[in-house]
Parts: structure tokens; C-alpha cells; sequence
């Protein structure tokens, strides 16, 4: 594979020919070249996105409907290749690839649809001599940075709203996982969209990220990733005064109260921990389970658990390897200090290489009980396939744990009682709750976090306010 940027409507190689390589994450071997763009490369983004919108902006919604339809149309027509390859950079199970497509393409659904309900206030004047108009107007170039969890999730649930507010737009995806978006950019090349509209940066993150922070004519940034660099964004935002959307780390716990209906328990902690190995923000990282039923919902659990496959994304597995060694070392420092600490380890703990002392890095489903407040996996999020349960006496206590951490993405509660769903979905501090369940994420509903998890909301009518800025007219009569 070879992938270039995608700068004012054309595929091109970056300044001085400057590439950087890209590696299958299960074997570790090479699998292609992408352009690293330059300072120059960045400006020419900038220039080309702030020209467009100059144009955009004046289309109607009616008109972006139509360009945002034909681009899911080829995203549902392209989904085999689309995930193919996101299974080769990314290393996830190519089933789970296909239903990242299909996620994806249901936001640019959604906001094709959404594209003609913008709309503004007639306010009622003070005096009859004056009219009042509050309009929604597309804030401006927007640039998008994402990481490499969701190749293309990540970057299209943040596009599709900017596109259809009328704002053009600067992808930034991961430098480990640039080949899917370049496939993607084939795609928008062939929806219709105006030279300039959508941009495709690839290459160093520091180098490009500055180019955009300090740019003023790029209005807003959408970010996920790192809370690290999440804040570092945050405060050079400040120069140019840019709006910001920040879906950052999370640190969600899974509640299992003694009323829970166990089976839906227990396979709402394998959707919610083991889809894309557990390399995801809103990933199950702490299991609170009440001491009465502890035994029962691990014995549950473990069955299911042990039937889970790890290896190559291509094969029939239900996990993939872990993006990389840094990645497994964290997984690895959490069991290992856990296991010090006096956890007990049920199944897995022990990491491997894909080729015994070459390859890829794989971590195995994980169980471990008799997890407790002071170890390391109860207070960082862990990023892998390890349940570490932790036990409970009193619902106070369930929500006090839960809450006791500077993260607030998402939060699953297990209970047939309505009065305890009611209470507790309240009492948790997060922006997203699952009850009875551990998939929540959907186009129509707000995601995103609060406390160090970040701000902004993805998704739904919610999601292309972000892209919106208000302006008000007084006409007088
Ligand atoms: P992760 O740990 O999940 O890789 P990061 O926050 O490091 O999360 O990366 C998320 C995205 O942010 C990636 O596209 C990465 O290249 C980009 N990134 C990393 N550092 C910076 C930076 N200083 N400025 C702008 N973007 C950055």
C-alpha cells in the first residue's frame, strides 16, 4: 500500500517526497508508505480549506444532503475493501472492521438527513418596529484529529456533522493507521464535493497539529485521543481562541447489583471489554460486582470468557493483537501489579508474541478477582482485554468507587430494579450511561464525556451544534 494526501481535491505526495511506514500490528511486518506532509503541505490544507468555505458555507443544506447520501452510498458499496484494510493496519477482527464501516457510514446517514433541519429563531421584538433573526451559521475551517482505536469511526462521526453545517474540513488520523482513511478519501473524491471541502493530512503529529492550533482561519479543532494531549491542545487553543471538542481517556465501570439479571450481566461485560481487544475509551476498565452474587457472575462469566480467540484479525478470532508494545507493557504492569498486590488471576494474564519471540503483540481474555482500590488497573485505564473484579456491599459504596476517579466518559449499571436504575444512572458522574446493556454508542445519541474525559458531544442533533455558531440580526422596520 501507498497513500498519499489529499490536499484541494487532489491525491498528492508530500513535499520532498517524504513518507513514513506503516506496519501490520499482527506481524510486525511492513505494509506500506504514506506521505508525511510538511509545513508547506499543512499551509496548502489551510489555504485550500479556508478558500472552500468561503463557497461552501453558501450552499444550501438540501445541496450537502445530497453529497453526504452519495458518500455512505459508496461507503455501504466499498465496505469489504474499507475494512479489509483497516483489519490489516489496525489488527481488529476483519467481522468487527465490517461493523466499524457500517457504524461509521450510519453517522454520514444521520447527518445527510440532518443537514436540512438546521435552522434558527424569530424572536418576538420588544418594540413592533424591529424584527429579531437568530441565525446557525457553520463556524468555519475545522480540523479533525483522531487516533488509531477506530481508523475511521473516529474521524467520520466528527466529518459528517462539520460537512453537513457547512464547514470544510482537515483530517488528521493516526500515523499507525493511515490507509483506511486514505480509502475513504477515494471515496469522498468520487461523492462530489467542491476542491478544498475535505482535506486528508498525514505524517507528523506535533508538525501538523501546530500548523493547525496556530492557523486562525481554522475555527475549531475535534479531538480525540490522549488526555495529555487533550490539555496540551487545549492550552494552545488559547492563542487563537478555537473552539474545542476533546473525547479524551476514560475509566468506566461496569456495575453488577445483587437484583441484576446475570446473563445480561455477563454479556454486557464482553461487549462493553472485549470488542477491539479492549483498546477503547469507553471500554469496561473496573467490574464492581456485589459480594452476594460474586461467585455466580464469575463462574458466568469465565465460561464465556474462555471460549474467546486471540490472533490474527483475518482469521476467524474474536480479538486481534495489541497496537503495540508500549500498549502491551501497560497491559502487562497492570496485571503483574495487580497480581503482586494480591489479586487472584483466573484465566490469561500472560502476554505473548505472534511469533514467540518476533511478531506482534498479543494479550489473552483475561479474569482477575479480589481487585482493590490501591492497584494500579483500579485507577488508569488499562487499554486491554483484563476484567478486574472488584466486590461491594451497599449501592452507596458502588457509586462512591465508580465515581472516585478524575475520568467521566461512560458507565454501565446491571439491575432489574427501576428505582435503582433511576438512582443510580443519576448518582454516576459520566456522560454516558448503559443500563442493562454495554453497547450504547449510536449516531442519534450525544457521546462524549465530562470531568477529565473532556467536552463536546458526537452524534444526534446534539453533534452538529458543535460545527454552528449563533448570529443574531435586529432589523428595524
Ligand atoms: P493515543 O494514545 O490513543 O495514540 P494520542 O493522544 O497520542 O492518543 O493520539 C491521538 C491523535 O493525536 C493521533 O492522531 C496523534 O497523532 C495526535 N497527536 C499526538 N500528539 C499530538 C500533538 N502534540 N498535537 C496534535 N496532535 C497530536
Amino acid at each position: 500500500m501507498n497513500g498519499r494526501l489529499y490536499i484541494k481535491g487532489e491525491f498528492k505526495d508530500a513535499q520532498f517526497n517524504r513518507k513514513f511506514t506503516v506496519n501490520n500490528p499482527y506481524t510486525l511486518s511492513e505494509i506500506g508508505e504514506q506521505a508525511s506532509a510538511s509545513v508547506s503541505d499543512c499551509e496548502e490544507a489551510v489555504d485550500a480549506a479556508y478558500d472552500a468555505f468561503c463557497s461552501y458555507k453558501k450552499s444550501n443544506g438540501y445541496e450537502r444532503a445530497v453529497l453526504l447520501r452519495r458518500l455512505h452510498a459508496l461507503m455501504v458499496e466499498h465496505e469489504s475493501e474499507l475494512a479489509a484494510i483497516m483489519t490489516e493496519e489496525q489488527g481488529k477482527p476483519y467481522t468487527e472492521a465490517i461493523g466499524e464501516v457500517r457504524y461509521a457510514a450510519s453517522y454520514v446517514q444521520w447527518y445527510a438527513e440532518e443537514a436540512i433541519r438546521i435552522k434558527g429563531d424569530l424572536l418576538e421584538p420588544t418594540h413592533s418596529s424591529m424584527r429579531l433573526k437568530v441565525l446557525k451559521e457553520p463556524i468555519g475551517p475545522v480540523g479533525i484529529i483522531t487516533p488509531w482505536n477506530f481508523p475511521l469511526a473516529m474521524f467520520v462521526r466528527k466529518m459528517a456533522p462539520a460537512l453537513a453545517a457547512g464547514c470544510t474540513v482537515i483530517v488528521k488520523p493516526a500515523e499507525q493507521t493511515p490507509f483506511t482513511a486514505v480509502k475513504f478519501f477515494e471515496l469522498v473524491d468520487r461523492a462530489g464535493f467542491d476542491k478544498g471541502v475535505c482535506q486528508l493530512l498525514t505524517g507528523d503529529a506535533v508538525l501538523i497539529g501546530k500548523v493547525l492550533m496556530d492557523d486562525e482561519r481554522i475555527r475549531k479543532i475535534s479531538f480525540t485521543g490522549s488526555t495529555e494531549v487533550g490539555k496540551l491542545l487545549a492550552s494552545q487553543a488559547g492563542k487563537t481562541l478555537k473552539k474545542l471538542s476533546l473525547e479524551l481517556g476514560g475509566h468506566a465501570p461496569l456495575i453488577v447489583f445483587e437484583d441484576a439479571d446475570l446473563e445480561k450481566a455477563v454479556q454486557g461485560t464482553l461487549d462493553s471489554k472485549f470488542r477491539n481487544c479492549g483498546q477503547v475509551c469507553i471500554a469496561t476498565n473496573r467490574v464492581l460486582v456485589h459480594e452476594s452474587i460474586v461467585e455466580a457472575y464469575t463462574e458466568k462469566l469465565l465460561v464465556k470468557v474462555r471460549e474467546l480467540k486471540v490472533g490474527n484479525g483475518h482469521e476467524a478470532v474474536d480479538m486481534g493483537p495489541i497496537i503495540d508494545e508500549a500498549g502491551f507493557d501497560k497491559i502487562s504492569r497492570h496485571v503483574d501489579d495487580a497480581v503482586n498486590r494480591g489479586a487472584t488471576c483466573l484465566l490469561g494474564g500472560k502476554g505473548f508474541r505472534q511469533d514467540v519471540t518476533e511478531g506482534g503483540f498479543l494479550y489473552p481474555p483475561t479474569v482477575l478477582a479480589g481487585v482493590t482500590g490501591e492497584m494500579l488497573i483500579a485507577n488508569e485505564e488499562t487499554f486491554g482485554p483484563v476484567v478486574p473484579i472488584i466486590t461491594f456491599k451497599t449501592e452507596e459504596e458502588a457509586v462512591r468507587i465508580a465515581n472516585d476517579t478524575p475520568y467521566g466518559l461512560s458507565a454501565y449499571a446491571f439491575t432489574e430494579g427501576l428505582s435503582r436504575a433511576t438512582r443510580v444512572s443519576e448518582a454516576l458522574e459520566y456522560g454516558m450511561i448503559g443500563i442493562n446493556t454495554g453497547r450504547i454508542s449510536t449516531a442519534q445519541a450525544p457521546f462524549g464525556g465530562v470531568k477529565m474525559s473532556g467536552y463536546g458531544r458526537e452524534g444526534g442533533t446534539y453533534g452538529i451544534e458543535e460545527y454552528l455558531q449563533l448570529k443574531y440580526i435586529g432589523i428595524g422596520i
